[in-house]
Parts: C-alpha cells; structure tokens; sequence
C-alpha cells in the first residue's frame, strides 16, 4: 500500500472526541502504515507564550497558573480517552520541563528564543504521545518518533529553514519501519539546529514539517486533516460563503498562503513540489472517507477560465515605509535587511523616482525598537495597512486584470497594486478596516459568480 504522511492540527487533536476521529482516519487511511505529523491542542502554543510572558515580567505566579490550567486540559482530554495513567509518567516530566524553563525566564526577566522554541517545543510533544498512546490503544502498531531527530534546520530559533539532504539521511531509517507497517507518530512544527538545540519552523510550521518529512520518505501523498473542507475561496472568517476548492495548483496554494491564507503554511509547499507529491487538504471533523471535503494541490495547474479568480486572501498589520526620493537606495535595501533580521516579513519593496516604499510585517520588540527610530531620518512609517490579494491560474497572461478586477473599486482608497512574485496573483494594498467589507465584497463580485456557475452546469 501506497506511504502516506497524515498531520493533524490543533483543533483535530483539541478534544477527546477529535482525537477519536483522527485514530479513524489514520485506521482507514495508513492502515498498513505510515507516518503522523501531530500539532499541540489547540490553543496550547499560544498558552505557552503567555506564560514566558507571565515568568519574564517577574509574575511566576501567573506564569505557573497558565502551566497549571494547561496541564489540567491536557489531562481531562487523556481522562475522556482512557489514557491518562498510559500518558501521566511523560507528560510529567515534560511540565516539569516547562516550569524549569519558566523558572530561567523569571530569574533573567527576558525570553531568550532558544528558551522560547525548547518551552514551545513541549507542546507538540505533549499531544503526540497522547496520539501515540491512543493509536496504540486503538490496535495500531503505533511508535513515537523524536521529530528533533528528524528535521534537521539551520538553527534559526523561531523560524528555522529546514535541510532537506540531511533530513533525507536522518528519516532514512524510519522508511523499513513504516513499510513493515508501523505508524510513526511524531510531533510537528519542531526542529533541532546544527547545535542540537531546538529549533520550531514559525507558527503553523507543523504542515511544514508534513511536507519535509513526505519529500525525505518519498510517500505518495501529504495529507494535512483540519477544520475546515480542503483550501476555500476565501478565509470563512471574513466570508462564510466561501466554497471549497477542490482541485488547485501548487503555485496557486503558495500565493494563497504566502499572502495570509492561514489554511497552509508558507513553508510547506516548496518540499512537496520539489518531490512532486500531492498534497491533500481534508476536514477531519467530516465523515471518515467523504471525498467531498478536500483540496487536491498538484503540480500541474488544472484548467481555468482565462481572467477568473479562484480565492482571496490578505494579510494584516503591515507597516508602510516611505523613504523620499533623496534617500539612497542603499539606505532603504540595509533598512529592509535590519528589519527581516529582527523578524518582519517583506511583501514589497517599490523603488521608483518617487522615492522607495517598503511594505513589511513588523514582528517582536526589536523591529518596534527599529520602527520607532525612523522618524528621526525623515523615513515615515504608516501602520494598520493590509494587503489583499486576488488568486488564480486564470489571472496567467492577462494583462488587463488590475484594471478590470479593480474598477468596481476606484474611488476607494487602494493604497499601490503590483503582481506577485508569481503571474497568478494580483496584490494592493488597503488600510486594514477595510478588509470585513472589501474582501467579502470581492469574493461575491469575482468569486461567487463562477463557483455558483459551475455548480447549474
Ligand atoms: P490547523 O490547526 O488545523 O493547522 P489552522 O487554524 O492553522 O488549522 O488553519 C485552518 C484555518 O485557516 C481555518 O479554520 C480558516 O479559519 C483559516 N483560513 C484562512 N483562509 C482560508 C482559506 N482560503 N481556506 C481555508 N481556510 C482558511
Ligand atoms: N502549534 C504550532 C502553532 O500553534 C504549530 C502548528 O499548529 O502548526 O503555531
Ligand atoms: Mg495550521
């Protein structure tokens, strides 16, 4: 039977009854085994986080509380599955692991990012050993895997790049196993660094670590299992009519993630495409088998109507950058470099006669410290800009669809409006509360229509 990848993120582990339909699925998809990718519960990264913040302003106190009530959720969810005895001696040491470390934060008053990825790191394990334990139970010949063992990065802590070749080399082991019909549990999101410390691959990074481990194994399809029915036309928060897509092209999910589609993330498409495997998006809160709750991404981009858009998406808490004509060049490329090595992420760098404009996403206290500065050079920084972006294969050689998309829109206040890196997108910027009212209003001009066509022919 054909190797598959399975991960599984927070919301599909975040309850007893979830957890339960997860073992399903892995039953029916790798019964004679395979490898699973595991998130932490849901909301526990973002707990976590809070506590580092707790222990570094001096509250240990609150710090310890945060562990406490995470710790009691972990246990009512192992108590509804009947496993908390087969789970109490790991997860033990693994919180007496994370209030040692929260005992460092509150005795230096600051969260070093090595600290950071080792105290994030517990929550992925936390959850797949509980997976483990429950495959396991559930009559699979289940085997917990050490995923620092495996994803080997260059060591960037909080958003390490992975090493393909020596994560090939790393897995080369796990491949006899999974063939003899073991299913590999391990934990996504983390990595370890050329040191061996841990490292994690930024937030959302467990679909990266689906995709890398896929790519080394040479499985035959990646499936990512989460909320929601496959990648949809629009993020459901904003539009809850948006439709599931059902078959889309990699280049086609990279631009809608790259541009904020939280659905995957950033990272995981690269892997996939260069080992040309399929990577399949899939509701696990759907019944066990129901091909109508999936995306299909496939190198080879399926056919659409020439001009149409497939999805929408956008990102929030961008910064503007407006260096005047007078600034060097060299200024404003030094400046983007400071701020990506304190964190941002670049979405555009615009260099014209009119001066330079810099679009990034400002992230942490060192690039507010950068940001905060720039006054005093006469560099004038706009917050609360958005970028929203129209997606789609059809948008290939069609040179007239800034004009055309847009012009329902052009009285309003669009800020600048390039192509992506690739010829599938088309990017503008807009201030940000714009988006509850725009991105649904796009979604219905462009989007809706054809979806709505398709389904009466
Ligand atoms: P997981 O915990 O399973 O990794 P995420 O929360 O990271 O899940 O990603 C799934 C969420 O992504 C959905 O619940 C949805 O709110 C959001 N999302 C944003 N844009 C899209 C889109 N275009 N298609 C599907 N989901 C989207
Ligand atoms: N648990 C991590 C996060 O919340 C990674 C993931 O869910 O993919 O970002
Ligand atoms: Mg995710």
């Amino acid at each position: 039977m054909a190797l598959k990848v399975l991960k599984f993120g927070g919301t599909s582990v975040g309850s007893a009854a979830a957890l339960l339909r997860a073992a399903a699925i892995v039953q029916a998809e790798v019964p004679a085994g395979g490898l699973v990718v595991v998130s932490a519960l849901s909301g526990t990264t973002d707990a976590i986080l809070r506590a580092l913040r707790f222990a570094a302003e001096g509250d240990l106190p609150e710090a310890k509380a945060t562990v406490q009530s995470l710790r009691n959720r972990h246990e009512g969810v192992a108590h509804g599955l009947n496993l908390l005895a087969d789970i109490e001696a790991p997860w033990t040491s693994l919180f007496r692991r994370l209030l040692g470390l929260l005992e460092g934060v509150g005795a230096l008053c600051e969260v070093r990012p090595k600290t950071k990825d080792a105290a994030l790191a517990i929550g992925e394990t936390l959850s797949a050993h509980l997976a483990c334990a429950l495959f396991h139970r559930e009559g699979l010949k289940a085997a917990f895997v050490e995923a620092r063992d495996c994803i080997h990065t260059d060591g960037l802590h909080g958003s390490a790049r992975p090493r393909p070749a020596s994560i090939r080399a790393a897995v080369a082991t796990l491949k006899g196993r999974l063939q003899c019909g073991e299913v590999l549990v391990t934990q996504g999101f983390i990595g370890s660094g050329p040191d061996g410390s841990t490292t994690t691959l930024g937030r959302g990074g467990s679909d990266t670590s689906a995709s890398l481990f896929g790519e080394a194994l040479d499985v035959a399809e990646v499936q990512i299992w989460t909320d929601v029915d496959g990648v949809l036309s629009a993020d459901p928060c904003l539009v809850p009519e948006a439709q599931p897509i059902v078959r889309m092209s990699i280049a086609e999910a990279q631009a809608l993630s790259s541009f904020g589609a939280k659905v995957l993330h950033t990272g995981c498409l690269a892997p996939v495409a260069r080992a040309r495997i399929p990577l399949v998006v899939a509701n696990t809160h759907r019944a066990v088998g129901s091909e109508a709750s999936r995306t299909t991404i496939t190198a080879e981009a399926p056919w659409r109507e020439p001009g149409s858009v497939l999805s929408v998406a956008y990102k929030e808490g961008l910064a503007l950058l407006r260096l005047s004509p007078e600034e060097d060049l060299s200024r404003a490329i030094q400046l983007e470099a400071e701020l990506r090595e304190a964190g941002a992420t670049r979405f555009a760098f615009l260099a014209g006669p009119e001066g330079t404009v810099l679009v990034v996403r400002p992230e942490g206290p060192r690039c507010a410290a950068i940001l905060a500065n720039l006054g005093e050079e006469g560099i004038k920084v706009e917050r609360d800009w958005a970028l929203v972006a129209l997606v789609g294969e059809g948008l290939r050689a069609t040179p007239d669809a800034a004009l055309r998309l847009l012009a329902p829109f052009q009285l309003e206040r669009i800020g600048g409006v390039f192509s992506g890196a690739s010829p599938i997108s088309l990017a503008f910027l807009v201030p940000q509360d714009r988006l509850p009212d725009l991105v649904p209003r796009l979604h219905n001009l462009w989007i809706a229509p054809l979806a709505l066509a398709k389904e009466s022919a």
